[in-house]
């Protein structure tokens, strides 16, 4: 059994052990393995174990990947910071988006996107840290930026995505994760239909299961710690 094997069976197991925990049905949440930084040949060996959906940060990197593997037929979700001018890869080379921040930039993908494929399905990202993190909107901004989002012709908005600050405190992580369900909440009994939260990585999954994460994005725990020039660029 190779490493990504074994990783990727570690980590299903930490998600059906927290599911169970939560009292909640493990099938409601996917697993998005975050390749980042790692080659074509590392995505390869996880598919080859049955995962499905990948997550890139970086628009550069991750049209090569995705083109090279465009043979598996996978599902590619673009989960980093996102510029104006990468727009248009991101809509012709991905099926999900989870970092939307700006009304701008989901106009742009939407456009991008056109009518002739299926919607791009989007998150938009939420900022629960308050300052110390970049990226993300104020939950203030949220009703907003997710009705003018919603009215787009070419994109789904399906939830929520976030990414607090770095903690071992579970009751601290549980909080902001808390803070991300009853803003998705919040939109729901607004009238919206939204059925993702897409929060948790490799080390705080089980927080995040616990106030109903159903994307958790795990790179680390999969794959190993990154190398090279995606290892200090996390976020
Ligand atoms: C890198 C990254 C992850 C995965 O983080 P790990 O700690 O390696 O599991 C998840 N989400 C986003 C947005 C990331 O940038």
């Amino acid at each position: 059994m190779t490493t990504i094997f074994a990783n990727l069976q570690a980590v299903k197991s930490r998600i059906l052990a927290a599911a169970l925990k939560a009292g909640r049905d493990p099938m409601d949440i996917r697993l998005l393995a975050v390749s980042k930084a790692w080659p074509a040949g590392a995505v390869r060996e996880a598919a080859s174990a049955g995962q499905r959906e990948f997550g890139e940060n970086y628009v550069r990197e991750a049209v090569e990947k995705v083109t090279s593997l465009a043979d598996l037929r996978l599902d590619w979700h673009f989960i980093g910071p996102l510029q104006s001018n990468k727009t248009r890869a991101v809509a012709e080379h991905f099926a999900w988006v989870h970092s939307i921040d700006r009304q701008k930039i989901a106009e742009r993908l939407s456009e991008a996107r056109g009518a002739s494929r299926p919607p791009l399905q989007v998150c938009i990202q939420i900022n629960v840290s308050g300052e110390r993190t970049k990226g993300g909107v104020a939950a203030e901004d949220l009703p907003s930026l997710a009705q003018s989002v919603a009215a787009l012709p070419n994109v789904t908005l399906r939830g929520l995505m976030a990414i607090p600050e770095p903690s071992q405190d579970m009751a601290l992580l549980r909080r902001r994760f808390a803070t991300v369900r009853r803003l998705k909440e919040q939109l729901c009994q607004a009238g919206m239909n939204l059925d993702t939260l897409s929060m948790g990585m490799s080390d705080d999954l089980e927080a995040a299961i616990m106030e109903g994460a159903t994307i958790v994005r795990v790179g680390t725990a999969i794959f190993g710690r990154r190398p090279g020039l995606g290892a200090g660029l996390a976020q």
